[in-house]
């Protein structure tokens, strides 16, 4: 069940961490010549645990303020200036650009970027399949509409562990909030599933979605007596000459 809840519930999770391309990315920075002469590890480019991070935000670039009678207030942190890294973390570079550069960068940038990191490459790729190419690697999750996070969970099925295994997904509307545009990259999504061997089950109302569907079970609820339910069942094609089928007549 590929639902738009958040995914993650702490705002350190984001689209990076969540695909698991982050790990590859800290071991690339430890890597550099720098990392070596100063002997950081892959976990000085983590903000979730000491050593690298900055402080004073504890690696999120900003406080939060309690306001007693007020909303919360998120102040820019004055130490690292929104970097979220040690001064001498973010002095260690990959083509110029430090490891705060990267979490800043969109997906799309990245994938010309990281070109030849293919490790990291096959697990940014699904994210712009899905039709995120636009959100920044770092971007914490809470700033992600449910349709936003609803495709970051779908791109994770889209790498290559899960091609070997066979998944059933159900989907709620996943249409809901989204642009038409944005419906024709979740289809791409879907038919990439399918094609990887997986299967998907969508509840749906949105007819672009239907009539691509392979199948359609058509409920109808005797909505008065609120007793009876019945369905008619096909390819859209065929569901579309059946006069009794109201979905069959939109098709
Ligand atoms: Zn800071």
């Amino acid at each position: 069940m590929v639902s738009q809840s958040p995914i993650g519930k702490s705002s350190r999770s984001n689209p990076v961490t969540y695909v698991k391309a982050y790990d590859d990315i800290r071991k690339l920075f430890s890597d550099q010549q720098l990392s070596k002469i100063k002997g950081f590890e892959p976990k000085h480019f983590s903000f979730n645990v000491e050593g690298g991070r900055c402080e004073t935000c504890k690696g999120e670039g900003y406080l939060t303020v309690e306001m007693q009678f007020l909303a919360d207030v998120t102040l820019l942190c004055e130490e690292c200036g929104g970097q979220r890294f040690k001064k001498e973390v973010l002095e260690v570079t990959f083509k110029d650009k430090s490891i705060y550069d990267v979490l800043d960068m969109t997906i799309e940038e990245s994938l010309t970027f990281l070109k030849i990191k293919k490790n990291i490459l096959a697990r940014l790729q699904p994210l712009s399949d899905v039709g995120l190419g636009y959100i920044k690697l770092g971007q914490s999750s809470s700033t992600l509409s449910g349709g936003e996070a609803q495709r970051v969970k779908l791109a994770s099925f889209l790498t290559k562990e899960f091609l070997s295994k066979n998944i059933f997904f159900i989907f709620d509307e996943p249409t809901t909030g989204l642009h038409f545009h944005d419906i024709n990259k979740l289809m791409d999504a879907f038919n990439a599933l399918v094609e990887n061997g997986h299967t998907v089950l969508i509840v749906e109302h949105n007819m672009e979605v239907i009539r691509a569907a392979d199948w359609v079970i058509d409920l109808d609820l005797a909505v008065e007596k609120m007793v009876e339910i019945w369905y008619l069942e096909g390819r859209p094609e065929e569901l579309k000459n059946i006069s009794s089928s109201y979905t069959g007549q939109y098709i």
